[in-house]
């Protein structure tokens, strides 16, 4: 489904990403594999990418970083000729109510979520322009669609993320180019093992498949959207909640 295609994948250490970036190796792709802190897992997901048989190189960079995320993209480009592929996953989540949420906590979240996103895409842009081809992937939150108590930062982040993804569908779509976005509910990995006070059960009972989703159920859709099956799919929001926001 993928073969052929080099894909960038931020955040890729552990969880969704980690997936992602399994998965699109899985169907073919070679993986250009970010993390920022947790080498250790960043080598693991490498492991695993190179025994599904594809090629996995491995970039440390914050992404809320604008220079480091510029030379981020003009590495991987030297050392695989072109990038085809974009996937967004970057993020961190500080929840809070409003009154506990300090300045260095918005910007923080804000900077990842969002304005890594956006370093990513145009620092690839040039490329995906001359290419006249490729597929942005957002991994964005049903937090952003709906909003919800105590994640008002990341709500906002996500909700911007997908204002973004719309507006590059609009204006690359011309070029080939497609950008969506993915919102996933609850999807058990380690930002949500953080959830307090009966938090995760009283999310679990409200969703109407009664269980939370894994990482692999996120990569799935990542990989088809990134595939030419896919090619007239654009400026869309995909859920993957399990019912959470019918
Ligand atoms: P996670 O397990 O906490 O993993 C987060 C990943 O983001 C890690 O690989 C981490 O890298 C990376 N990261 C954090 N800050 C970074 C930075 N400044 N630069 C580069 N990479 C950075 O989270 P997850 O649950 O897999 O979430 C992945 C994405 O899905 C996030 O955007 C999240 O908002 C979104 N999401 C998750 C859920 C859920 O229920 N889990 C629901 C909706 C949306 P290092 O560890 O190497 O620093």
């Amino acid at each position: 489904m993928l073969k052929g295609k080099v894909a960038l994948v931020t955040g890729a250490s552990r969880g969704i990403g980690a997936e992602i970036a399994v998965e699109m190796a899985r169907n073919g792709a070679a993986i250009a594999l970010n993390y920022y802190r947790d080498e250790e897992n960043a080598f693991i997901t490498q492991k695993r990418i190179i025994e599904e048989g594809a090629d996995c190189k491995i970039y440390e960079c914050d992404v809320s970083d604008f220079a480091k995320s510029s030379q981020m993209a003009i590495d991987a480009q030297k050392d695989y000729g072109r990038i085809d592929i974009l996937v967004n996953n970057a993020g961190i989540a500080r929840d809070n109510p409003v009154l506990r949420i300090s300045e260095q906590d918005y910007d923080d979240v804000l900077d990842v979520n969002l304005k890594g996103a956006f370093n990513m895409i145009k620092h690839l842009y040039p490329s995906f322009m001359k290419n006249r081809s490729g597929a942005i992937i957002n991994i964005a939150s049903v937090c952003g669609l709906r909003g919800w108590e105590w994640q008002s930062t990341y709500a906002a982040s996500k909700g911007g993320l997908i204002a973004l993804t719309k507006s590059i569908a609009k204006e690359l779509g011309g070029r080939g180019v497609t950008c969506n976005a993915i919102a996933p509910g609850l999807i058990e990995t380690d930002m949500t093992a953080k959830l307090k006070g009966g938090q995760r059960e009283r999310l679990v009972a409200s969703i109407p498949m009664k269980r939370p989703g894994q990482a692999g159920d996120v990569s799935k859709l990542a990989a088809f959207l990134a595939s030419s099956g896919a090619s007239y799919i654009t400026g869309e929001v995909i859920k993957v909640d399990g019912g959470l926001c019918i």
